[in-house]
């Protein structure tokens, strides 16, 4: 038999006499949540794996990272509904995926071998000669202690840790923990699956000799912007965890040290915690809305009001390009804009040294960033970053008799082409992308209005308003106030504002400076005076 890979070696055996491919298994612990917590080993395995079978708990953020072309799997199994494949089921379809040769990824929640059947399912690949391996990842009893602000062990409290299932059938007659020992044995005690028999859980331990009065937390989807966590004692807890309603997939953290939770509880007080916010994007727009948001703690849903695409024909930019030298100035009003004109630049055969004889204005900060990139500066920004502001500077330098291309959106605005041409310019507008709205998705975006869960929708141009409007499919100014009843409003500026209130609708957020990171300051701000 041949070696098995290295890192970067070909992922495949091959044996011998047969020369017959055989795949490979690896179990990935994908964390607990959240999806940056994964292991940077198990990530790499998973932007080469051809079939990926993942379970309920691991986060489906992990998926983007697989080839589109792979094959997907669930495996379901979650606790307390119909598994979607039993136990047997699952190990019999990675043995099979690997003698068809695949390289395969099980993604399991948490870590594969913590109380997560992967034990079960590398024994029958090694019983049938399946090369495989196994991926450690965080496991949830740390990440739930450590995001509910719980040091799972401190020299000043405790020593030891235990971590138990607590699925196991109250009412068989012997229990395979030794709750006598436990109880008094260990300082923190971790218990999984024990959300339906926490009144067992917490009787079996008082009556074994733990005080009653011992602190405990339960922590759900702990690392996720989903996570909730209650606190109370032995004696407390069930009834605690009752009233709130928490439901699997929970954790149980009980001993002294939840205490420390007061003084370092450091996620759920992150500003945006449990805010859950719509943010309206163009489909390949780089998500730094997104980002910033989630890092103060935010729940974001993203919706795709448009997407961009290139047009049809670009026989205007064609023939302005072989007449480059004949502009004062070119324009670029969007971030798209700049990009989609380089792709043709490019695909036409020219470059950066293209552009040395017009001056170059763009409409803000970002935009000037990203042309940068293509190796220009830009020669001009305005001080307020709309079309008005970019068409107020120009007339400032003086546009009488300039020739001016400007490279924007197949529908655009035409206010800033009607300015310039007003104070004497020649303006050519040159489309190179378009909008389009999206199909589908329509339904999505309705239940989670409907839901009354949304705190807030963010707006970072009029046409994610219009589009997001278009595909609410409100049948009337009630109905629209209705879904939108208790969403508050961020738009970006004055221009994505006023198409908000020409829709009948109130901005709550609106920054300064028309940026994404003042954006995110002011909508933190608007939550957290
Ligand atoms: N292998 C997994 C555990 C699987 S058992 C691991 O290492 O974490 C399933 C149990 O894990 C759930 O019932 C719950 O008790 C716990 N669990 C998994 N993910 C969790 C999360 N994000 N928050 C709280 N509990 C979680």
């Amino acid at each position: 038999m041949a070696s098995l890979d290295t890192l970067d070696g070909p992922f495949l055996l091959m044996e011998e006499q047969t020369k017959k491919r055989i795949g490979k298994v690896y179990l990935v612990g994908a964390g607990p949540g959240d999806p940056g917590l994964i292991t940077m080993r198990g990530r790499y395995l998973l932007e080469r794996a051809e079939v990926v079978v993942y379970d309920y708990l691991a986060s489906s953020k992990l998926l983007k990272f697989v080839p589109k072309e792979a094959q997907f799997v669930y495996a379901g199994k979650r606790g307390g509904v119909k598994h979607t494949h039993t136990q047997d089921e699952i190990n019999q379809m990675l043995v099979d995926f690997a003698l068809k040769g695949k390289i395969v990824v099980r993604l399991k929640g948490g870590d594969p071998f913590i109380f997560g059947r992967g034990g079960e399912e590398v024994e029958t690949l090694a019983k049938n000669d399946i090369p495989f391996e196994v991926v450690p990842g965080v496991t949830s009893a740390t990440a739930a202690a450590t995001y509910a602000g719980i040091p799972i062990t401190h020299r000043g409290y405790t020593a030891s840790v235990a971590f138990l299932t607590g699925h196991e059938d109250p009412t068989k007659p012997t229990s395979d923990i030794d709750w006598a020992k436990i109880a008094t044995g260990v300082g923190t005690i971790v218990v999984y699956m024990g959300i339906k028999n926490l009144p067992f859980i917490t009787k079996s331990l008082i009556d074994n000799g733990r005080s009653p009065q011992t602190p405990v937390a339960v922590v759900r989807w702990a690392s996720t912007p989903e996570q909730q966590s209650v606190v109370g004692t032995l004696e407390t807890i069930p009834d605690i965890v009752r009233q709130a309603g928490i439901k699997p997939p929970a954790l149980i953290v009980i001993g002294e040290v939840v205490n420390l939770r007061s003084s370092i509880d450091w996620f759920e007080k992150r500003p945006l915690f449990g805010k859950r916010i719509i943010v309206t994007r163009t489909r390949d727009q780089a998500s730094e809305l997104v980002a910033g948001l989630e890092e103060a703690g935010a729940h974001c849903y993203e919706c795709s009001t448009i997407n961009i695409t290139p047009i049809e024909s670009y026989e205007i930019l064609d023939s302005e390009l072989e007449r480059l030298d004949e502009y004062h100035w070119l324009l670029f009003t969007s971030l798209n804009g700049v990009k989609y004109f380089f792709k043709r630049l490019y695909d036409k055969g020219m470059d950066a040294r293209d552009l040395k004889g017009p001056d170059i204005a763009v409409v803000g900060k970002s935009t000037a960033d990203l042309l940068l990139t293509f190796g220009v500066n830009a020669d001009l920004i305005p001080s307020t970053f709309t079309g008005e502001g970019l068409a107020e500077s120009l007339l400032d330098q003086g546009v009488e008799g300039r020739n001016i291309l400007l490279l924007r959106a197949k529908s655009g605005r035409e206010i800033l082409p009607e300015t310039l041409r007003g104070a004497g310019a020649q303006v050519t507008v040159a489309p190179v992308y378009q909008n389009i709205p999206p199909q589908g998705r329509k339904d999505e975006l309705r239940a989670e209005l409907e839901s009354g869960t949304v705190d807030m929708v963010t707006f970072t141009s009029s046409s994610t308003v219009t589009n997001f409007l278009t595909m609410v499919d409100a049948k009337d100014k009630k109905e629209l106030e209705n879904l939108m009843d208790g969403v508050k409003i961020a738009a970006i500026g004055p221009i994505t504002a006023k198409t908000v209130t020409d829709s009948g609708l109130h901005v709550d957020v609106q920054p300064e400076a028309y940026t994404i990171p003042e954006m995110i300051r002011e909508i933190i701000s608007f939550f957290q005076p």
